[in-house]
Order: structure tokens, then C-alpha cells, then sequence
């Protein structure tokens, strides 16, 4: 019996793993759940799984989440708020399974604590290990903790890797897939709306990753995280453009020969494979008809028209806390967009200024890449308001 704690239960990655979670209730205890703010929803999935802990990381909501656990018959359950209730449901002794689906750096503390923990930790917050780099990575080895990927590519790729040999991993080449995102084949990104923006061709997703897939910085991000998550140097990192979303990685090895994972555009599938390992789980999702789809098609990526993936790249090189820099000015350059602030080619040039104006070392510690990650937040929302270059197409 693997005992849970999902953060990040109210979210689209959350809803997906309760569905996993449901059918497999003799495997699998749901134990914690934490949220943003939204404790109705909250409260509702704390009564159907019968929990014994719910934590809202918005301190503000903690009597409106003991209201809404009390109108259901819930004062028995135990109601936390803030961010340190996050790392106490991560770390928690209760709990052998972390599923970290947190969206944003606001996931970094959280991931650090299972680590820490030594928990068996599925991790879609890309964010983290983007922010978390080699720190988060020696602190997952020194602590005997385990981390299964649940962003689909890094799933794809940990299938396919599953058995090499040691040294087919140091020459192997990773083939990131993308789907090109709602634009893929646009020249001319001006009068983009956010409505326009989140809705993605292939996958439904939260609102801001939605705005990455747009934007391609969520392939950026995909590109950092499999560095760390697989230790390959980033001139071993490929991305192809495939919008039909049915390969969802590969690995190539030496020899030119290419391992793929397949399978439907779900992402109960990659959970399903991260709770299950090293068993498979099957999480009723649609088979592949490949008659049925026929054409499979792949291009490059149009890094011209959007430039964050080229940017991803060079952060990655450049090393120290660029990474932690592109990945706050676009948490705030994307949430600008959003909230109608920044038009969509905004961000892209948001991004651009603050990896060219804001230099830092790499941190050294958990609380380094919060204050770094703090730190630049404050410089992006101050550059987007100072410059009106960065607000008009
Ligand atoms: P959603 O926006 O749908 O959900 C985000 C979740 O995080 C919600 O439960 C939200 O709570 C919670 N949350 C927000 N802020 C905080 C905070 N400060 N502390 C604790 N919890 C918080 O996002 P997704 O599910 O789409 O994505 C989650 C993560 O998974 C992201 O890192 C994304 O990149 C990654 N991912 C997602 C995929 C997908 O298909 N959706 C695919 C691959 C990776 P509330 O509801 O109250 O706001
Ligand atoms: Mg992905």
C-alpha cells in the first residue's frame, strides 16, 4: 500500500492523479491534500477520498477552509495554511508517496522537503528542477529518495531509458517532442488573447502551462528539467515539433537507432506509469489506433517566431541562476499576459531583458533560489511597468 500526499490536488495534474488513485483503492491511501485557494474544492475531494489532512497554501483561506470541511461533516480533519503546511504534507512521516503538482517555483520548497524526506517523489512541477538544478538533484541522491517523472516527455524518455546500459546513457541523444502549441505555423504573433492562448490543440491543461505550450517556454523548461532529471549535456538535447502529440519522447542511441514511448494524449498515463513503478498500471486510457491516425508528422521548431526556446537553451549554458531568472520573468511575464497586463509578444521580450539585465551566481542553498526567484520577480514586474516597449506589440 503506497500512502499519498498529492499537493496541488485542485489543478488538472491533481484531478488526473485522483482518477488514477480511485481505481486502485486496495494500492493506494490518499492521506494529505493541499491547494492554492480553492477550498470548496478542496473540501470536496478531502470527503470523497477521506483524507486526514487538507492545506491551503493561502493563509488568508484557513477559516474558510475549516467552514467548508465543517459544512460537510469534516471538523475532525486536519486543516493547515501557508507555505511551511506545503513542505509538512511533503515531508510528512505518514506518507511514502509525494505527488508534486504544484504549478510555478512556488513548488520548490515542497519538492526540496520530500527529497529531504526521502520520499518517493512524482514530480510535474517542472519548475522546481529548473530552479532546483544540481542542488535538488544531489539532495534527491543523499537522501535515498526516488523521483518518477510525470511531465510526459520525461516519462517517455524514463520508459525508454529503463534498462540501458550506463554508458548507452552518457552517448545518447534526447528527442523532445512538441506540439507546437495552439500558433505553430504563425509568423505574426500580435492581438494574441489569453483565451486564444489556453486553448491547447492536443492537451488540457492549467492556465499558465498552457501559456508556456503557446509560447514554447514550456519546452524550454522541458529542456532544463531533462538535463538535471537525466544528466545529459544540453548539446545532446534535441526538440522536434510533432502536433499530433502521439510520440511522446525519444531517446537515440550511439548506433542511430531511436526508442520512442507512444500513447494517448492523457496524462493519466504518465501518472499511472510513476505510481505503478515498476509495475504498469493500467489507467483505462484510450488505446492507440495507429490505422486510425495514420499520419504522424514532424518538423523543427520556428525559433525565430518563438524565441524562449532558443533563450531556455542559452540559460541552460550559461549556467549560475540564469535558469532561475528565465523561469521567474516568465512566471510573471506569462501571469501579466494573462491578467491582459503584457501582450503575448511581451513575453518573450520580457524574458529577454531580464536574462540580459539580471546576472546572479548559482544558489547554494534552498533559501539562495527563493530569495533569487523573489528577487527577480520583483525586477521583471518593475521592468514591465518602466518600459512601455516591453507593453506594445
Ligand atoms: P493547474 O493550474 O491546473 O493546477 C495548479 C495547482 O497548484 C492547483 O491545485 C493550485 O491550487 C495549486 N497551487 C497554486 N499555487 C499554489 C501554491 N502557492 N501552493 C500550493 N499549491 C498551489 O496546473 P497544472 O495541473 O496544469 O500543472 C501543475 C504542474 O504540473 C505545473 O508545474 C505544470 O508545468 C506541470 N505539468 C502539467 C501538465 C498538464 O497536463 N497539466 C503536464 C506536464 C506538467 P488552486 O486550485 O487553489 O489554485
Ligand atoms: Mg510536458
Amino acid at each position: 500500500m503506497q500512502t499519498i500526499s498529492l499537493l496541488g490536488a485542485t489543478g488538472s495534474i491533481g484531478a488526473s492523479t485522483l482518477d488514477v488513485i480511485r481505481r486502485y483503492p486496495n494500492d493506494y491511501r490518499l492521506v494529505s491534500i493541499a491547494g492554492g485557494r480553492r477550498v470548496e474544492e478542496l473540501a470536496d475531494i478531502a470527503e470523497a477520498f477521506q483524507v486526514e489532512t487538507v492545506a491551503v497554501a493561502d493563509v488568508t483561506q484557513l477559516d474558510a477552509l475549516k467552514a467548508a470541511l465543517a459544512k460537510r461533516n469534516l471538523s475532525h480533519v486536519e486543516a493547515l495554511a501557508g507555505n511551511d503546511a506545503m513542505e509538512k504534507l511533503a515531508s510528512d512521516k505518514r506518507v511514502t508517496t509525494v505527488v508534486q503538482a504544484i504549478v510555478g517555483a512556488a513548488g520548490v520548497a515542497p519538492t526540496f522537503a520530500a527529497a529531504k524526506a526521502g520520499k518517493r517523489l512524482l514530480l510535474a512541477n517542472k519548475e522546481s528542477v529548473v530552479c532546483g538544478g544540481a542542488l535538488l538533484m544531489d539532495t534527491i541522491k543523499a537522501n535515498g529518495a526516488t523521483l518518477l517523472p510525470v511531465d510526459s516527455e520525461h516519462n517517455a524518455i524514463f520508459q525508454c531509458l529503463d534498462g540501458a546500459r550506463d554508458d548507452a546513457r552518457q552517448t545518447c541523444r534526447l528527442l523532445l517532442t512538441a506540439s507546437g502549441g495552439p500558433f505553430r505555423g504563425r509568423k505574426d504573433l500580435r492581438g494574441i488573447t489569453p483565451e486564444e492562448a489556453v486553448a491547447h490543440p492536443k492537451w488540457s491543461m492549467g492556465a499558465k502551462i498552457s501559456v508556456d505550450s503557446a509560447t514554447l517556454m514550456n519546452k524550454g523548461l522541458e529542456v532544463i528539467e531533462a538535463h538535471w532529471l537525466f544528466d545529459v549535456t544540453p548539446d545532446r538535447i534535441d526538440v522536434v515539433v510533432h502536433p499530433q502529440s502521439v510520440v511522446h519522447s525519444a531517446v537515440v542511441h550511439e548506433d542511430g537507432s531511436m526508442i520512442a514511448q507512444l500513447g494517448a494524449t492523457d496524462m493519466r498515463h504518465p501518472i499511472a506509469y510513476a505510481m505503478g513503478y515498476p509495475k504498469r498500471l493500467d489507467a483505462k486510457t484510450e488505446r492507440l489506433d495507429l490505422a486510425r491516425i495514420a499520419t504522424l508528422t514532424f518538423e523543427a521548431p520556428d525559433l525565430e517566431t518563438f524565441p524562449l526556446l532558443k533563450m531556455a537553451f542559452e540559460a541552460l549554458e550559461a549556467g549560475g541562476g540564469a535558469s532561475i531568472v528565465l523561469n521567474a520573468a516568465n512566471e510573471i511575464a506569462n501571469a501579466a499576459f494573462l491578467a491582459r497586463e503584457l501582450p503575448f509578444t511581451g513575453i518573450a521580450r520580457t524574458v529577454r531583458h531580464m536574462l540580459d539585465t539580471f546576472k546572479a551566481p548559482a544558489p547554494t542553498s534552498v533559501d539562495e533560489i527563493l530569495a533569487l526567484d523573489e528577487a527577480v520577480r520583483a525586477a521583471t514586474r518593475e521592468a514591465i511597468a518602466a518600459n512601455p516597449s516591453l507593453r506594445t506589440e
